[in-house]
């Protein structure tokens, strides 16, 4: 073990289920590995079925009283949370890079948005709408309000452990819901040292349980099975989003999915271009790359396109790579081997059909899974990166001359969840952002999440949204009742 922090001393590695940490029914544990260095950093409990039947007993009788709170009160309790979490963002940065490898600055973004969707449901916990109308021809009363939903089945991704969890957490707790999150098996470290935030913020116990495991499929396929549960929200790749959708379909679950990406970004010939390498960098090296909402093919106009490519190489061959605790360092290792390989495969195949590296482009020897930034231009249609998702620190330039080419190419794909635009005649870069199929667009910036906004996706992106007003709804069932007056 090499973890020493004394701020989550001791780190806890047992499922958390009604309040405790506790090992698994069967004992089976696996490690956690620093993906820098290669090296164990815990040995976690890994749930089996009867964790799961015991976490959901426990959600459905601390759902029961915190259902009739008052939302003022839920709300308090959220703001508590953000207010502890904000209070612990190092150790939180520390230990997402621990156990994801992003650096220094990535982690402690991360943990300030996802501390930050505990502020925004609490502010959204008190704004339920609903509605009181007459019926226009019977003359009875429609009343609309909003309900919990029920039970919610949590599954989250390795590249944001602690956001990915908040994000969903912090909405169910303000909807009135009792939760069970499964975080990805690479980085359970983190959702497990935020219970005891949570329970000192004053959430029940049972109202939020944390059951990493091993048997990910078995163990959500069963609780997706269970009559208690209502609702399925997932964030993860498209392949295991499409295989819960099916599960859910059982019980007809209210899903909300956040899935794949292959974000296009467009730079047209009138962009300011250092606003549009900032605003790459940001868009494809946030994260190193390890981000849905990473670039993925960047089409740039034919006029700018050399101009583009050496500034935005100079920027790239710039960064840092490294372990991520040092805070020196700028872009960590990707989260494990598979990872490193596939970006590695993705360069050699785009190389091999004519793509032209300008920097980076090799795994470096040593210990850790590092991938440099790497800039390719030439990019054609045909190489694989163009469509799949990279999920890594390379960006692959293209280049365009018509605006309708270039449209059809960003829609060219069955993901939808966000584009990015560069352009300062604001007029055509509105009429390009409404005809670009995607759920969300970046306008001369490479950064669209933000709690207060409706985070997700067009096609098979997904279903439903996170975050904003909408984040609260995926959690809640409308409920008509007809009154005679
Ligand atoms: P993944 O789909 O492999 O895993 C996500 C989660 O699902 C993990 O907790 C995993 O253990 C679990 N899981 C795996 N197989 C399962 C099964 N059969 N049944 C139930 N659960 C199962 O995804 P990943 O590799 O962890 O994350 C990368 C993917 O997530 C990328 O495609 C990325 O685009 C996507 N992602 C999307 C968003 C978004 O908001 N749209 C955000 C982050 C990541």
């Amino acid at each position: 073990m090499t973890y020493h922090d004394p701020k989550f001393d001791p780190l806890p590695t047992d499922l958390y289920i009604d309040g405790a940490f506790r090992p698994g029914a069967d004992g089976t544990r696996f490690d956690v590995l620093n993906p820098a260095t290669e090296t164990i950093i815990a040995s976690v409990a890994s749930a089996e079925i009867a964790d799961a039947d015991a976490a959901l007993d426990a959600a459905e009788r601390a759902m029961a009283d915190w259902a009739a709170r008052t939302p003022r009160a839920r709300s308090e309790v959220l703001r508590k949370a953000w207010e502890l979490m904000t209070a612990r963002l190092d150790d939180f940065a520390h230990l997402i890079t621990l156990e994801n490898g992003k650096a220094r600055a990535d982690a402690m973004g991360e943990a300030t948005y996802a501390a930050e969707f505990f502020r925004w449901f609490a502010e959204e916990a008190v704004r339920a709408d609903g509605l009181i109308t007459q019926a226009p021809a019977s003359g009875a009363r429609i009343l609309v309000q909003h309900k919990p939903a029920g039970l919610a089945v949590l599954v989250t991704p390795w590249n944001y452990p602690a956001a990915m969890g908040t994000r969903k957490i912090a909405p169910a707790l303000a909807a009135g819901c009792g939760v069970v999150i499964k975080p990805a098996s690479e980085t359970p470290l983190t959702m497990l040292a935020l219970m005891p935030l949570l329970e000192e913020a004053g959430v029940p116990p049972g109202l939020v349980n944390v059951l990493p495991s091993r048997r990910s499929g078995a163990l959500v396929d069963h609780m997706l099975h269970d009559p208690r549960v209502r609702v399925v929200s997932f964030t993860g790749s498209t392949g295991v989003g499409r295989k819960l959708l099916k599960s859910a379909a059982d019980q007809v679950l209210k899903p909300a999915m956040e899935l794949g990406g292959n974000a296009p970004l467009l730079v047209f010939e009138d962009a300011d271009l250092d606003v549009a390498v900032e605003g790459t960098m940001l868009a494809k090296m946030r994260n190193l790359g390890e981000a849905c909402t990473a670039a993925n093919r960047i089409y740039v106009h034919r006029d700018v396109a050399s101009a583009f490519t050496e500034k935005l190489t100079a920027a790239m061959s710039a960064l840092k790579l490294g372990d991520g605790t040092d805070p020196t360092v700028d872009v960590g290792p990707l989260v494990n081997a598979d990872t490193r390989d596939k970006v590695a495969q993705f360069v050699a195949d785009a190389v091999a059909k004519g793509a032209k590296i300008e920097c980076g482009g090799a795994v470096p020897e040593g210990t850790g899974y590092f991938y440099p930034p790497t800039v390719l231009s030439n990019v054609p249609e045909t190489a694989d990166c163009v469509h799949d998702e990279i999920f890594g620190p390379v960006a692959a330039l293209q280049t365009f001359t018509e605006v309708e080419d270039v449209i059809r190419r960003a829609n060219d794909t069955e993901y939808g969840l966000v584009a990015y635009v560069f352009s300062e005649d604001m007029k055509r870069a509105l009429q390009v952002c409404e005809r670009l199929d995607y759920g969300m667009v970046g306008l001369n910036r490479g950064l669209v999440s933000d709690p207060a906004a409706p985070f997700g996706g067009t096609k098979q992106s997904g279903l439903g949204r996170e975050g904003g007003h909408e984040g609260m709804l995926e959690f809640m069932e409308t409920q008509y009742i007809s009154a005679a007056w």
